[in-house]
This record gives C-alpha cells, sequence and structure tokens, in this order.
C-alpha cells in the first residue's frame, strides 16, 4: 500500500510539485479506495483533516496533470480519480447500482488518438468507462 504512495509522491516531486499533508492526505485516501472518487467523496473521506473542496479539486486536477492519478467519469458526468497504480493507463467496468468498479488494462484509445493527431489535433487525451450491472446486481 504505502509503495504506491511513495511512488505517487516521487512522481509529484520530480514534476516540482511540494508534498503539503493535504497532498499526502488525498493520496492516502485514494490508495484505500476501492473504486475511483470524485474530488467531493475524496474531501468527505478526508473527514476533519483541514483541507476544503475547493483544494481537494485543485489537488486531483494537479496530480491528473502530473499523471499520478487517472481521470474517469461517471455516467452523470461526474469527475473521478483513482490512483495510476504505477502501471499507467487503464479504464473501469462500473456497476450502475452499487458503483463496483472493476479495473479494466486493456485500452482501445490509442486508434481514436492517432485519429484525433490525423485531424491536426495536439494534446490528445481520452477519457472512456463502460456501464453496466454487475453480477450481484443483475
Ligand atoms: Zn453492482
Ligand atoms: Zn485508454
Amino acid at each position: 500500500m504505502s509503495k504506491l504512495i511513495d511512488d505517487a509522491i516521487a512522481r509529484l516531486r520530480a514534476q516540482g510539485l511540494r508534498i503539503t499533508d493535504q497532498r499526502r492526505s488525498i493520496l492516502r485516501v485514494l490508495t484505500e479506495a476501492k473504486s475511483p472518487m470524485s474530488a467531493e467523496e475524496t474531501h468527505v473521506a478526508l473527514k476533519k483533516e483541514a483541507c476544503d473542496l475547493v483544494t481537494a479539486y485543485r489537488c486531483l486536477e494537479q496530480f491528473e496533470k502530473a499523471e499520478v492519478v487517472e481521470l474517469g467519469v461517471r455516467e452523470n458526468g461526474t469527475k473521478v480519480y483513482c490512483l495510476a497504480h504505477g502501471q499507467g493507463h487503464h479504464h473501469h467496468l462500473t456497476c450502475r447500482s452499487c458503483g463496483r468498479a472493476e479495473r479494466v488494462d486493456l485500452c482501445m484509445g490509442k486508434e481514436l488518438e492517432e485519429v484525433a493527431t490525423n485531424f491536426g489535433f495536439v494534446e490528445v487525451s481520452h477519457v472512456m468507462e463502460v456501464f453496466g450491472l454487475c453480477p450481484d446486481c443483475k
């Protein structure tokens, strides 16, 4: 567990970001999370630790730029974040009913990004999520 946090911290340092208590706490919450979390959920999970919602949002955006977290999106459009797990890019299958998320290491986004590049787009990225009902909920 702490290896994940250490890796993330090393990455943030390499990007020139200071490791504040707030950033460390957010990393810990994401490490312990079973599925991707929104900024609001992360903020709630921080409990009494001093970190307001705006700070949580900003930290997560910085983490995303530093590629320490992966950005995802729920069906309702809420942005969610999960730790990059040191293995980088991945996607999730998310249960619409209970919210359980399965990690999938398969990505078919490369072809789409190539298409975008052919259109002359730069700094291309993608967010792709699959939703359904898990075996327990169907
Ligand atoms: Zn479910
Ligand atoms: Zn992908």
